[in-house]
């Protein structure tokens, strides 16, 4: 179920169940006309290192910019884009787009500068997935050390087997990989010490109510001390506010993403951001 936007999202449909087929059809036939027309963008939002408040990498955040609807969120198309395997063609688009404007920042000096990139369980599920990200970060002469891959815990625990020779494959080339939304799946906590994962994101949910309900808080708390426990970089996602941003701190969490530092944003203000972020580093 997808909630309204307010003014600077279009709701482009309320429901992927209600969706009519007819509607289906034109939605479908829009999405694909959009990635020849180029209306899909990649947005970057900032991942924050909690001590030094220095940009660590960005989450790649795909955008519609619709000509008569406005701008779209993936919450909106890609659940579509996922039943009708179109999201296969979306997500190989985003991850070409983001490595080639990624590359240039890592060339003009900003060589740690982390790429993460969602990909949602068709893309994963794909035969050609691993083949697939090893000829983009090939083609862009893309770091492999410099990108991060976000994967939900139902993605994984969909092909337990199946998952851990794939992710070790991109593993052994230096690309890290993140569970998304983490608290939130179905999954036992067992794949966490097969997988070669290296970060655990915690659920925008969680953080959200972190100073209000002793639940959130011991369910953060929980998470974090587990991370460290096993030895996983932590982010925590949807920081809005200075309060909540004291709290992850005190518990040890050492990356923060948010609207408290900023939403996605296009690659042209994030590299601006970026050199800005550095710059007040150095000095
Ligand atoms: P996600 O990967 O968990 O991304 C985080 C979402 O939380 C983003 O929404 C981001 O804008 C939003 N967010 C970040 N900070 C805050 C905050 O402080 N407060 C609040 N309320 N929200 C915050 P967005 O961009 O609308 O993306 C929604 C979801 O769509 C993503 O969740 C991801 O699952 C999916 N998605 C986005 N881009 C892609 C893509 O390129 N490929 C695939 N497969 N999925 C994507
Ligand atoms: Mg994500
Ligand atoms: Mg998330
Ligand atoms: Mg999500």
């Amino acid at each position: 179920h997808v909630k309204g936007r307010g003014k600077d999202g279009y709701q482009f449909y309320s429901d992927t169940m209600n969706v009519t087929s007819s509607n289906r059809l034109k939605i479908e036939r829009d999405m694909r006309n959009a990635l020849d027309n180029k209306e899909f963008r990649v947005y970057y939002q900032p991942q924050i290192n909690a001590a030094t408040g220095g940009i660590i990498g960005v989450e790649a955040l795909i955008r519609w910019h619709h000509p008569e609807r406005g701008i779209i969120y993936p919450s909106e198309f890609i659940p579509l884009a996922e039943e009708t395997k179109l999201i296969v063609d979306i997500s190989e688009w985003v991850l070409k787009t983001a490595c080639a404007e990624v590359k240039s920042w890592i060339d003009a000096g900003h060589s740690d500068i982390r790429l993460a990139v969602n990909f949602s369980p068709s893309q994963v599920e794909h035969p050609r997935f691993v083949n697939m990200l090893f000829k983009q970060l090939k083609e862009y002469n893309f770091p492999p050390e410099n990108l991060e891959i976000e994967l939900t815990e139902n993605v994984i625990m969909n092909d337990l087997e199946h998952m851990i020779q794939k992710l070790s494959k991109l593993a052994d080339h230096g690309i890290t990989i993140a569970i998304d939304d983490f608290g939130t799946g179905y999954s036992s906590l067992n794949y966490l010490h097969k997988l070669p994962i290296h970060t655990l994101k915690v659920d925008q949910s969680f953080v959200h109510d972190i100073q209000n309900a002793d639940n959130e808080a011991c369910i953060v708390n929980a998470i974090v001390a587990m991370a460290h426990g096993l030895k996983l970089n932590i982010v925590a996602e949807g920081v809005e506010t200075a309060n909540q941003l004291e709290y992850l701190k005190s518990l040890g969490c050492h990356e923060i993403q948010g609207f408290f530092f900023g939403k996605a944003r296009p690659a042209d203000e994030t590299i601006l951001l970026i050199n800005s972020s550095a710059h007040s580093k150095a000095s």
